[in-house]
């Protein structure tokens, strides 16, 4: 469902404007020109207040980082220009649907709004896992190929312990 529709459900900034046109073309461009740079076919940018402060493709291949997906590379590089681990009041646009990963580094940064280009489906006839993992995360971890044990060793809770009694914590 894309487009101008709206109902009393639907938050501020659920529908999209001439302005979203032209940053997912700025990441789609990103995106292409990545590839020509030896990428992957992903760029993202972050904006905050009209103005972009940063942008960037994929770096998997190039960094021999499986976590440099672009948007991850775009919020990690934008909040070092802004100087803060908080990306409140900025949109993060990508030219293709953020995979889980990318999906969760957007909400620890706090964005207000994510917006796409391309979908998941895109991705995979690309070769990408996207729709997968997708797919995976919606099934009981007991089905996973690969297993995600929880073991509750006496231990467990001391970070915490530690993390709330420590008066100087910066919480985030
Ligand atoms: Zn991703």
């Amino acid at each position: 469902m894309t487009g101008h529709f709206e109902t009393s459900d639907t938050p501020p900034g659920a529908s999209v404007s001439p302005e979203d046109d032209a940053w997912l073309a700025r990441a789609v461009e990103i995106a292409s020109q990545n590839v020509a740079d030896g990428g992957g076919p992903f760029g993202a940018v972050v904006v905050r207040e009209g103005v972009e402060v940063a942008g960037a493709g994929n770096r998997v291949t190039r960094d021999l980082d499986p976590t440099a997906h672009a948007e991850v590379v775009a919020i990690r590089a934008a909040c070092q220009a802004l100087n803060t681990f908080s990306l409140a009041g900025a949109t993060l646009y990508a030219s293709c649907e953020p995979c889980p990963l990318c999906l969760s580094a957007a909400l620890w940064a706090r964005v207000d709004r994510v917006v796409f280009a391309a979908d998941r489906h895109d991705a995979e006839r690309a070769g990408f896992d996207d729709r997968e993992f997708y797919e995976l995360l919606e099934r009981d971890r007991s089905t996973w190929p690969n297993p995600v044990v929880e073991h509750r060793i006496a231990r467990a809770g001391e970070p915490f312990e530690v993390w709330r009694k420590h008066t100087a914590r910066i919480p985030y």
